[in-house]
Formats: structure tokens, C-alpha cells, sequence
């Protein structure tokens, strides 16, 4: 018997971009130490205090189905965020609980497109990204931005394939390049979205973490709440990935839509996840900003480290907990360096080349390793970049 296409096409066929991470991880399970610089997650674990509050909540007795489109409380508590945030009035009806943001990023495309519509990407873009859009049966179309104008995208270049395309997905803070979209960008973007009638699909699950400049959401441009899905999630902004937990903001007949969606796949998020959410974000902006500072701090040493040289150049780094490195000067590409990096030095990045075509030549830094094992790192880094020019 065979899959079905769908299913088995979620990849689309080459490399999936994560050789040298699987190379990193089979260095060490064969007993060699690397220093990994690669993945997106915290190097801290989930706050006591939150594992804690939801551990009550099992032993209260919150461990049958909870409601699928979330508990009242944590919905209530994300709309006011939002509309805190934002300034757009938002009910709990505009949210519904996911089980994370890929959770969300998946239902935003279900609710936004029918099979075979063309589904528009930015790359860079999160290794996901295109196969969510494939697995929601859409087709991916993928726009480049470009390394001169910092990734921010320009919006020309999504207007020429606008047409007949019924959605855009776009993050900011933006993972892999660390950059934060302008609010002339998103004006920009919000302005083709309007004019070609395209969904906008915000992954801001980033948007606790910005060092330069401010978070806006689209959402809050003219004209753009009925037409975004904003895409949100507890894993980066409070360490809490494993929980999976996250949110799909949108109007309220297609956040109804989206729970039929949930009601039919995932079910819902265990309820006392959801309880021990709604205690964390009760904590407020003080305990997000002490989640982000080891970021915040590491970009600094990364800032200082590298205005010694002139091998290796930062992308403005705003936002989000990567640095994008550009070591075109080497002459090589980022897988190249990667591996080299890896075999030379058992230093572990993620070539730009594994989030698209826009990014080659460059490298994703994970600032998610204790600082002073990550100003090691880079220092290495950028003597090995020295020694190729
Ligand atoms: N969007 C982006 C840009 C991400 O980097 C990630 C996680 N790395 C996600 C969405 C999904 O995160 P989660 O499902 O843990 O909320």
C-alpha cells in the first residue's frame, strides 16, 4: 500500500537542511563533545514555579479533556495580551489554545486555503514553512529576500506574485536572520495583502524577544485584522517548548472554523498545560524579560566579538534568539564553512542554506549556550573564518 501523496510529498523531495546537525548529533553519541550552536531552544529549562502551578492542576484533578478550543481562562488571557499588545479589541472568540505555534502555523493554512492555492513564503524561512503549507495541501510559492536590504522583504517582489495567491506567511522577529520587520515592511506587506485580498499569516512567536526597535504586529495596520491569522506560543517567550502550548488569533468565523479543525485532529491542549500557561503569563513582562536576557546579553558579547574583525559580518541582529553570520569573504558557502567549522573545530551551526536559497552563504547562530562557551565559540569562529580569507 502507499501513503498518499500528500502525506508523502510533506518534504518535497532533497535535503531537508539538517546534515549538519544529524553530523553534530552522531559526533556526539559517538562520544565526541561538539558545542552546538543549532537548535531554538533556551538553554534554561521551564521555570519551577510554572512546572509547580501545573502539577496542582493534574493532582486538582485537570487531566481529562479539556475544552478544545482552550480553557476560558488562558483564552481570555491571550485576547487581553493581544489587545494589550496591540491595541486591536480581541475576545476570547479571536483566540483558540493549539498545541503549539507549528500546531497554529498548520490550522492558519487549513483555514486560509483551499487544495492546490498558492500559499506564498518568505525565505529565508523556518524549516518548517514549506511543509506545513504542503501538509495543509496548499503550494508553496517561495519569495526571496535579500541579504543586502538585511532580509527585510520587499514588498514589489511579493506583489509580483500575489496574484490569484490566497495567503502570505511572514515572522517577525524573524527566524533565521534575528531581523525585525520595519514598520514601513509591514505597511508595505499589509498594503499587498489588501490589494491582491491575500490571507496574512504572522508567526510572531518571537515577539518577546527584540533587541533593537519594536515588535508591531500587522494585525493592528488598517484594514488587516479581518484578513491575519497571528500565529503565538508560549515555547519561546517562556520557555516553555516542550509544553506545547500556543495560540491562533483570527477573526471569530474562522477561529470557529479552526476549532471544528482541532475538534477533528488534535483535540485540544491537556488542561493543566493550559492552567500552568495562564500562571505563567501571569507573572507579566518582568518574567519574559528575564527568559530573553541570556539573548539579549549573549547578542551583546556576539556585537563585541565581532567588531574586532572583518572576515565574518552580523546581519543587524534585532530580535529572536539567532545571529545570521555572513562568511561570503571566506569565499565559501555555509554548508561548506558549516562542516568545516564542525570537522575542524566541533562547532556546530546551521548553514543559511538549510532556510532556503536566500540565505547561502551565511550561518544561524543559536545564542542558546552559556556565554562564556558561546564567546569561545565565536572567537574560534571567526580565527577559522580569518585563516580562509
Ligand atoms: N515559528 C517559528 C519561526 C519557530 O522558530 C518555531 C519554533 N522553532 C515555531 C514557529 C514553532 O514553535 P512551537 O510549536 O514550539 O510554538
Amino acid at each position: 500500500m502507499q501513503a498518499s501523496r500528500r502525506i508523502s510529498t510533506i518534504l518535497g523531495g532533497g535535503s531537508d537542511g539538517w546534515d549538519v546537525f544529524n553530523k553534530a548529533r552522531q559526533m556526539i553519541a559517538a562520544g565526541i563533545p561538539v558545542t552546538e550552536l543549532t537548535i531554538g531552544e533556551h538553554d534554561i529549562r521551564t521555570a519551577a514555579p510554572i512546572l509547580q502551578d501545573m502539577h496542582r492542576s493534574a493532582l486538582d484533578g485537570h487531566t481529562g479533556y479539556a475544552a478544545i478550543p482552550g480553557v476560558t481562562a488562558l483564552r481570555e488571557a491571550v485576547a487581553a495580551r493581544v489587545q494589550e499588545r496591540t491595541g486591536v479589541p480581541t475576545r476570547k472568540e479571536n483566540v483558540m489554545i493549539t498545541p503549539g505555534g507549528q500546531s497554529a502555523l498548520f490550522a492558519a493554512h487549513v483555514a486560509a486555503c483551499d487544495p492546490g492555492d498558492r500559499a506564498l513564503y518568505l525565505d529565508p524561512f523556518y524549516a518548517t514553512y514549506p511543509g506545513t503549507l504542503r501538509g495543509a495541501s496548499a503550494e508553496p510559492v517561495c519569495i526571496q529576500t535579500h541579504a543586502e536590504d538585511a532580509f527585510q522583504p520587499r514588498s514589489a517582489d511579493i506583489a509580483a506574485q500575489a496574484k490569484g495567491a490566497k495567503s502570505l506567511l511572514i515572522n517577525t522577529p524573524n527566524n533565521p536572520t534575528g531581523v525585525v520587520y520595519s514598520r514601513a515592511t509591514l505597511e508595505g506587506i499589509a498594503e499587498v495583502c489588501r490589494d491582491n485580498d491575500l490571507w496574512l499569516i504572522s508567526d510572531e512567536v518571537y515577539d518577546t524577544q527584540v533587541w533593537e526597535g519594536e515588535h508591531l504586529s500587522p494585525r493592528a495596520l488598517p484594514g488587516m485584522a479581518e484578513r491575519t491569522l497571528v500565529v503565538g506560543s508560549m515555547s519561546k517567550s517562556h520557555a516553555m517548548t516542550g509544553s506545547r502550548c500556543g495560540w491562533l488569533i483570527g477573526p471569530e468565523d474562522v477561529i470557529g472554523h479552526a476549532i471544528n479543525l482541532a475538534t477533528h485532529t488534535t483535540y485540544g491542549v491537556p488542561g493543566f498545560i493550559q492552567d500552568a500557561a495562564v500562571f505563567a503569563l501571569d507573572q507579566g513582562p518582568a518574567f519574559e524579560e528575564e527568559i530573553a536576557a541570556p539573548f539579549r546579553r549573549r547578542r551583546a558579547i556576539a556585537q563585541n566579538v565581532l567588531a574586532g574583525q572583518n572576515a565574518v559580518s552580523l546581519v543587524p541582529a534585532q530580535g529572536a534568539m539567532y545571529l545570521m553570520l555572513d562568511v561570503r569573504n571566506t569565499g565559501m558557502t555555509g554548508e561548506d564553512f558549516a562542516y568545516a567549522l564542525l570537522e575542524e573545530h566541533h562547532i556546530a551551526m546551521m548553514p543559511g542554506e538549510s532556510f532556503g536559497k536566500a540565505a547561502a552563504g551565511h550561518l544561524r547562530v543559536a545564542m542558546t549556550i552559556a556565554d562564556d562557551e558561546f564567546e569561545k565559540a565565536l572567537r574560534t569562529l571567526c580565527a577559522f573564518a580569518e585563516s580562509k580569507t
